[in-house]
């Protein structure tokens, strides 16, 4: 199977040699610790011991000994692969929707998806002065969610199914494409002169990404208060807190505020790959910083998350169960072959299945041409 998002993502030499894995420091200090356990003769018999201070689990390093034959079972513990948890730092790339300028964080080069979310602008922080900085004209989806979140400012949404709703900061805007569904958004005529947020998009499974489209707008999300900050919960499930979003998945999206000389921790699933892009101010993981506009993949295995910042953030937080479908993305479509593809590509232009949104007054966006299949990015 093709992936014209590997095309689309591609851009040589950004993502080179960023692989790389995160050996916390209690690893050091349960090898010392291993060696001198070997050297005393404590290394405990026919069980698992626990070396080290009391570090969090996942990264421990487990021993099994038997007196006779000590050795360390790295192939018996579980914690052990655990311990080198991913940490892959995938830099964004500037793109342009209409005149706004955006920072495309997914799909990158290596790296498509995050459980099943599939694309991610970050947008802002920007002011101005006069105009319409957002102005995204009709457009069509399919196969997808666009989830859409702010930190500042307001955007206008207006779809095919004659919706229409301001988000502001601390609301949500989630639309489900099914089969098919246009929308525009917009910076509205009455602003802060603000625009500061996100836009993602997941990946709707099989079983529900040929139905109707629908559009569900949130004034409130919720959020759970921690020590060391504040999760608001948009999509999903974060520990026992579930958003209001529809959603189609195992998912979680959520803003981290991490309070001035805090550390957020959170609990995660492991079975759950998650990412993490900070939107403010400055956080480190682990008490390594986070670079801006990056998004760092987290991978799976994980039960928690601590993010500390002295001046404090706000840090995104996406996961959700490995998405077990390939999917083939091309413009604003999300499918699973080039003839989906070409069917509503040609769809759109005929001015067939997805509506049109009659609030917006104006041209919408024509398709590109089919024959740069790979080249075209979406106008989101
Ligand atoms: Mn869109």
């Amino acid at each position: 199977m093709i992936d014209l998002a590997d095309v689309q993502a591609d851009e040589p030499g950004r993502n080179a040699g960023n692989q790389r894995l995160e050996l916390g420091p209690s690893i050091l200090r349960g090898a010392s610790a291993l060696l001198w356990g070997l050297a005393n003769g404590i290394v405990h018999a026919g069980h698992r011991a626990i070396i080290g201070p009391s570090v969090h689990h996942q990264d421990s390093l487990c021993i099994i000994a038997r007196m006779s034959e000590p050795r360390v079972a790295a192939e018996e513990c579980v914690a052990i692969g655990a311990a080198q948890q991913q940490l892959e730092p995938y830099p964004g790339r500037d793109v342009r929707v209409g005149d706004l300028r955006v920072l495309r964080a997914l799909p990158v080069k290596g790296r498509r998806l995050i459980g099943p979310w599939c694309f991610l602008d970050r947008f802002g922080p920007l002011t101005f002065a006069g105009g319409t900085p957002m102005d995204v004209a009709p457009h069509p989806h399919m196969g997808l969610q666009t989830v859409t979140w702010l930190l500042d400012g307001e955007i206008l949404h207006d779809d095919s199914l004659q919706q229409e709703a301001l988000l502001r900061p601390g609301g949500l805007n989630v639309m489900t494409s099914g089969n098919a569904i246009a929308h525009a958004e917009r910076t509205p005529a009455d602003n802060t002169g603000r625009l500061n947020g996100v836009q993602l998009w997941t990946a709707l499974p099989e079983r529900d990404r040929h139905g109707e489209g629908s559009f569900q707008h949130l004034s409130d999300i919720p959020s759970i208060e921690f020590n060391g900050g504040i999760a608001r919960v948009f999509s999903g499930t974060l520990g026992d807190m579930t958003s209001p979003a529809q959603h189609f998945s195992d998912l979680v999206g959520a803003d981290l505020q991490v309070h001035r000389d805090g550390t957020l921790t959170l609990p995660l699933r492991p079975e759950r790959e998650h990412a993490v892009l900070m939107l403010n101010g400055a956080a480190a993981l682990r008490g390594e910083p986070l670079q801006p506009d990056t998004l760092y993949y987290l991978g799976t295995r994980r039960d928690e998350l601590a993010i500390s910042s002295t001046g404090g953030s706000r840090v995104l937080l996406i996961g959700g169960r490995p998405f077990d479908e390939t999917i083939l993305m091309w413009w604003n479509f999300v499918a699973r072959t080039p003839e989906e593809i070409r069917q509503a590509r040609e769809d759109w232009e005929a001015h067939r299945r997805f509506g049109d949104v009659p609030a917006y007054n104006g041209p919408r966006i024509p398709a590109p041409d089919l024959l740069r299949l790979a080249t075209p990015n979406p106008v989101s």
